[in-house]
Order: C-alpha cells, then sequence, then structure tokens
C-alpha cells in the first residue's frame, strides 16, 4: 500500500461493539453448556476473539490457527496453507472457528475440510465481515457482525502489509495502491 491511499471509516467502534454483542447473544443461546472450543483464524481475528469471549459467560476455550495464501498481496491466491497448526484436540469437540473477514471463502472452505479430517462432534462459523460479492465458493456463515462492500478493509485486527491492524475501527483504504 502507498503513502496516498486513504484511510475511511466503515464500521466504527461503537457499531462493532454492538455487533459483537449481538453476535455474543446469540452464540451464548446455541453453546452454553456445550464448553465449545473457539477457533480464532490468525492473525486478523485475534482482536474480534479478544473482545467476543468477554462476552461470554460461560466455561469454554480458545485456540488459533494460522493459515496463509501462498504468497502476500491484497488478493488471494486460492491456495492456502497453515503456517500454525492448532494445539487443542478437537474430537468429538464442538468448534466455532471465528473469523475476521469472509472474502472468497477459499481459505474458509480450505479451513473446514482440514478440520473435518479431525472429526469434531460440529464445526460452525462466525465471522465478523463477509463480502459477498467476491464469494467464490459457498461458504455457510452462521454467525455475522457485517456485510462489507468490496473494499479493502483494515483496522480492528485487519491488516495491510502488516499495518492498521491497531486502527479501533473497520475503515477501507482507497486511493493509489
Ligand atoms: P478468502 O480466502 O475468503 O478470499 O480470504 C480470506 C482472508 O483474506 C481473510 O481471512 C483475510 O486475511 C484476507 N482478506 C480478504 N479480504 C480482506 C480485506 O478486505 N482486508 C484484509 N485486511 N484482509 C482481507
Amino acid at each position: 500500500m502507498n503513502s496516498k491511499a486513504e484511510l475511511h471509516v466503515l464500521f466504527d467502534r461503537h457499531e462493532i461493539e454492538t455487533a459483537v454483542r449481538r453476535l455474543a447473544s446469540e452464540i451464548s443461546k446455541d453453546y452454553r453448556n456445550r464448553n465449545p472450543l473457539l477457533l480464532g483464524v490468525l492473525r486478523g481475528s485475534f482482536v474480534f476473539i479478544a473482545d467476543l469471549i468477554r462476552h461470554l459467560d460461560f466455561p469454554l476455550e480458545v485456540d488459533f490457527i494460522g493459515l496463509s495464501s501462498y504468497g502476500s498481496g491484497t488478493q488471494s491466491s486460492g491456495k492456502i496453507k497453515v503456517v500454525k497448526e492448532l494445539e487443542t484436540p478437537v474430537r468429538e469437540r464442538n468448534v466455532l472457528v471465528v473469523e475476521d473477514i469472509v472474502d472468497t471463502g477459499l481459505t474458509t472452505a480450505f479451513l473446514f475440510q482440514h478440520l473435518q479430517r479431525l472429526k469434531p462432534a460440529s464445526v460452525k462459523l462466525c465471522t465478523l465481515t463477509e463480502k459477498p460479492s467476491r464469494r467464490e465458493v459457498p461458504v455457510n456463515i452462521d454467525y455475522l457482525g457485517f456485510t462489507a462492500p468490496d473494499k479493502f478493509l483494515v483496522g480492528y485486527g485487519l491488516d495491510a502489509n502488516q499495518k492498521h491492524r491497531n486502527l479501533p475501527d473497520i475503515c477501507y483504504l482507497e486511493g493509489e495502491a
């Protein structure tokens, strides 16, 4: 990203807080008494999952998996690899995947295939944002924060070349890239 790209707020911190509380309430209804494993997808979901779990007042566990498309840049190459494996045994567990954004859906599709081989009792998906106009493979989203336009999002954990993860609002970058 070049310095001429400008930041615009898309979802501000108050809207995010409201969405996180709503998602936590939906998740609580479904997962209370099931000791779910919340699986954050690194790196983009770390801020979201940290806020989300503080609104869940029942026993749960947290783990992370690191996924990356080969190569870098703002376009998903479609070839995904595991760069940090989860450490918790998931056999017979109720797993809730926590994502930052579902874009083409390729990363999520890869992750669900990867998890199914580990024989969990169930796997569902919670994502803070999705960009439906970009979908290449079908993805079933169980808990959704925001539907976003086809723009490159940063902030609240999301980066552009490792920058802007610390912004409290979800913004988009526009201008020269
Ligand atoms: P997908 O495989 O669904 O195309 O992309 C999933 C991953 O691509 C996300 O988890 C995220 O890491 C990255 N990604 C997709 N769209 C955006 C975006 O608008 N902003 C940022 N920062 N990352 C994105």
